[in-house]
């Protein structure tokens, strides 16, 4: 993520080795056993958003943080992404490895999304035509030559917090059905962001819905970006869509966290650009980009609080709730 004005200069080099991509199958089964890991249809929870566990989201965030520096094309990021996916299968959705290559200014790294869906049948596939709305994070960590960078903000925090919105999702499945959850690989430039470094997992993604025509069946868009700062201010973009974001700050009022909320002066550049200019789906990047250890080495885990994540998966869920 990056200011439109004001890019990050540090020059990346060549990445280290590329491993196959094993952990991930594409349109991965449920296994049978993990069925009974979601609460049954019964028990649907009328505040859904109360379920939402900030602490939770933070064990997530940690697990990702624990697999090191995890830039695009890196083992950790291999890592990284098969315990996603073994976390979103375990509390019933499907996923989808969407692999790509892409071209960066190293030379072609291999980059894969991984895609959510729910079953609107326990023990069914997931079809591709329920779902209305995207939420999304990033979980690539900036490569860079000199530091070890564990973006425990930057990637791990909503991709974490992405995870614990699953567990709860699953809690309600016809919710869950309509929400098609994203981890975009490559958001971050290998070098430095232009109009062809950086964003690679969402121009990718962004495209296929355009050229599939799927785009169509979605309203909107949310993008997580650095959301688990403890001193929490969430920058929404200047040029954001004015429906969704009215709609964000009345669900942030109901439950009284609207201070953590404020509109940006400018536009910022996120993987919410591409789901508004490629596939045209009126998308929010929900970025507290107030956060002074951003891409350096202390942007760790003790900056983060499970207090602010809780305020960014409740506001979510309830907007979820009341809309769809
Ligand atoms: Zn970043």
């Amino acid at each position: 993520m990056v200011l439109f004005r004001n890019s990050p200069g540090i020059l990346a080099i060549a990445l280290v080795a590329i491993l196959p991509l094993t952990a991930c199958k594409r349109e991965a089964k449920l296994p049978a056993e993990s069925a009974t890991t979601a609460a049954p249809a019964q028990t649907i929870p009328l505040d859904i958003w109360t379920e939402f566990s900030g602490q939770r989201a933070l064990d997530n965030v940690r697990a990702q943080v624990e697999f090191g520096p995890r830039p695009a094309g890196s083992p950790e990021l291999a890592r990284a992404r098969a315990q996603i996916v073994v976390t979103l299968q375990a509390c019933g959705w499907n996923t989808e490895a969407q692999e790509f290559t892409a071209p960066t200014p190293n030379g072609p790294i291999p980059m894969v999304n991984i895609i959510g869906r729910f079953p609107l049948e326990r023990g069914n596939k997931a079809g591709s035509s329920t779902q209305k709305i995207i939420v999304a994070s990033h979980y690539d960590t900036k490569f860079f030559r000199t530091i070890a960078f564990l973006g425990a903000n930057d990637g791990a925090s909503s991709t974490g917090a992405l995870l614990e919105l699953a567990r709860v999702l699953a809690l309600d499945p016809n919710l869950a059905a309509k929400v098609e959850l994203v981890f975009f690989d490559g958001e971050e430039a290998i070098q430095q962001f232009t109009e062809t470094d950086g964003l690679y997992g969402s121009r990718y993604y962004s495209t296929q819905l355009r050229e599939t025509g799927r785009a169509a069946q979605f309203k909107c868009g949310l993008v997580w970006d650095m959301i688990g700062d403890k001193d929490l201010t969430i920058t929404l973009p200047q040029d954001s869509p004015k429906e969704l974001t009215m709609a964000i700050l009345a669900s942030a009022e109901k439950l009284q966290c609207k201070k953590a909320f404020r509109i940006f002066d400018r536009p910022i550049l996120d993987d919410h650009v591409p789901l508004n200019q490629i596939a045209r789906i009126p998308s929010l990047d929900v970025i507290d980009f107030e956060y002074p250890p951003w891409h350096t080495a202390d942007d760790t885990l003790d900056k983060l609080s499970a207090a602010s994540l809780q305020i960014i998966g409740s506001v979510t869920l309830h907007y979820l709730k009341q809309n769809f």
